[in-house]
């Protein structure tokens, strides 16, 4: 287009030359009296000046479209919109700023021998859940980045580990918690943001707990609904009946985007009480039937959709062991590529752990399933949060930044943006996810890079934290992030051996 221009500019400027050489000779020859009647002097001065209005209106014109293609390519395919995504606060009540390093100590509200106050320390530490200063320092920091994000993402776990120890009734003491982070949010984001937030394993009665015989007769859900609504400003969006009964929903979030919140703790490997038919069951609370039912509905409407939960499916980074059983695995794969068109995001947490899991190439899912990281720094991990960046027009996710902060300390800063990090700069698709992995194989340097940006802090892992002392062999690692179901996960251990 500039050539184009340039060469338009060229004429224009070849031309007006060559008028200004005319005025000049007709002058020359006025001058020296050659004798040309004024009437051809009006006549040439005239056509020329029609004809040097009309290259300038040309060039107007021209001008004008290439400026117009510019301003559509910059409005309508390069317009980025910003999400906040935070995951696994684990507010814990009864954080102690003045014990000892050490877990009992610390984060319970029993003191134990060998505590000291001598040792203050307010913003948690190595083995504790994050206590509300550090959860405030969080927000403030993300409230600077990023003030007003077109909503936020939230995967879940925003109470403590081992919530028994606080004392108070069910569902109650729960949803005291709940609310008072759902009002830390509003008193830095606003009232109206949408607050998209899954729930976790700890945020039950008891971790991993969900009672699917007692079926849609849910208290803790039931109660905890009016929280999770100051969220969902928009109710009339919101299916709060699959929310009441087993912790799913789907809300719009856009004119084109709808995020559909699952409850993964139904799926997990750890799932309690065991259903009675237990490896058997294939939908629990019927919540594989409304996902694909939900999806069917969307994408004949043309929206597209970004999937929320907690645990993903899979295997975890610290033992490579399954998330779900393979059943459910394989159910979500199935629903996920059937709506492959749609389906352009999928944010997780429970890790505690930067990282990401891709579909087999053979299943055309343009969105790899996204991890992250924690506020919390119980597992040692550096507390974290992150800004997605999307296309605004295709909702495809172009690339995120993470922030994040020393343990125990309030130092928040941005810690790394995701493309310039691993050199991805076509968006993070399962495509360019997949070459960055292969990229992984053969680049020990890159490989240690991606591990340290895992937990963002080059101390982990810590043995304290119950993260091994030496990481995950390599193949391991990669082939879990390679391959969701455990058949091809074991092929390409014992292959790549
Ligand atoms: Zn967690």
């Amino acid at each position: 287009m500039s050539i184009l221009a340039q060469s338009a500019s060229k004429r224009i400027m070849d031309s007006a030359a060559s008028d200004n050489t005319y005025y000049e000779n007709l002058e020359d020859d006025r001058e020296v009296g050659t004798g040309k009647s004024k009437v051809q002097e009006t006549s040439g001065r005239a056509s020329s000046s029609t004809t040097f209005v009309w290259k300038i209106l040309g060039f107007s014109v021209i001008l004008t479209t290439l400026v117009c293609c510019m301003l559509y390519l910059f409005v309508f395919t390069r317009s980025t919109g910003k999400v906040l995504h935070i995951s696994d606060l684990h507010y814990d009540p009864l954080y102690k700023s003045n014990a000892l390093n050490h877990r009992s100590c610390a984060c319970n509200m029993v003191e134990k021998q060998n505590c000291t106050a001598s040792d203050t320390v307010l913003y948690g530490r190595v083995g504790c859940d994050a206590p509300l200063k550090l959860i405030e320092t969080a927000f403030e920091s993300a409230k600077s980045v990023i003030a007003n994000p077109d909503f936020i993402v939230f995967t879940g776990d925003a109470i403590r580990h081992h919530s028994s120890v606080i004392k108070g009734a069910l569902p109650d003491k729960l949803i005291s918690l709940f609310r008072t982070i759902s009002n830390l949010l509003t008193s830095y984001f606003g009232s109206t943001v949408v607050v998209t937030q899954a729930f976790g394993n700890d945020d039950f009665q008891k971790n991993y707990f969900f009672n699917t015989s007692k079926n849609c007769d849910q208290p803790l859900l039931r109660d905890v609904l009016p929280v999770f609504q100051r969220g969902m400003p928009d109710l009339a969006k919101v299916d709060t009946n699959m929310f009441t009964c087993g912790g799913f929903y789907s809300v719009s979030v856009s004119s084109k985007l709808t995020v559909i919140v699952l409850n993964t703790v139904l799926y997990s490997v750890r799932h309690n009480p065991k259903m009675s038919n237990a490896g058997q069951v294939e939908d629990p609370m019927g919540q594989f039937a409304w996902f694909d039912e939900t999806l069917a509905k969307l994408q004949q409407d043309n929206i597209f959709v970004w999937i929320v939960g907690h645990i993903a499916p899979g295997y975890e980074s610290y033992a490579m062991e399954p998330m779900w059983p393979n059943v459910y695995t394989r159910k979500y794969v199935s629903i996920v590529t059937k709506y492959a068109r749609i389906v352009k995001a999928q944010f997780f947490g429970h890790e505690h752990l930067n990282t990401y899991r891709l579909f087999e190439s053979g299943t055309n899912v343009p969105s790899p399933i996204i991890i992250s990281g924690s506020i919390s720094p119980i597992f040692c991990n550096a507390p974290s949060y992150r800004v997605i960046e999307y296309d605004k027009s295709t909702y495809d996710i172009l690339d995120f930044v993470s922030y994040g902060s020393d343990v125990g300390e309030d130092n928040w800063s941005l810690r790394y943006r995701f493309s310039s990090e691993f050199d991805i700069y076509n968006g993070l698709s399962n495509t360019e996810m997949r070459k960055l992995t292969d990229r992984m194989r053969n680049d020990e340097t890159l490989l240690k890079k991606y591990r340290m940006r895992k937990g963002d802090n080059d101390k982990m892992p810590y043995p304290q934290c119950g993260t091994k002392n030496d990481p995950a062999d390599k193949n391991s690692e990669l082939c879990a992030i390679e391959h969701l179901e455990q058949d091809a996960f074991e092929e390409c251990v014992s292959n790549r051996i």
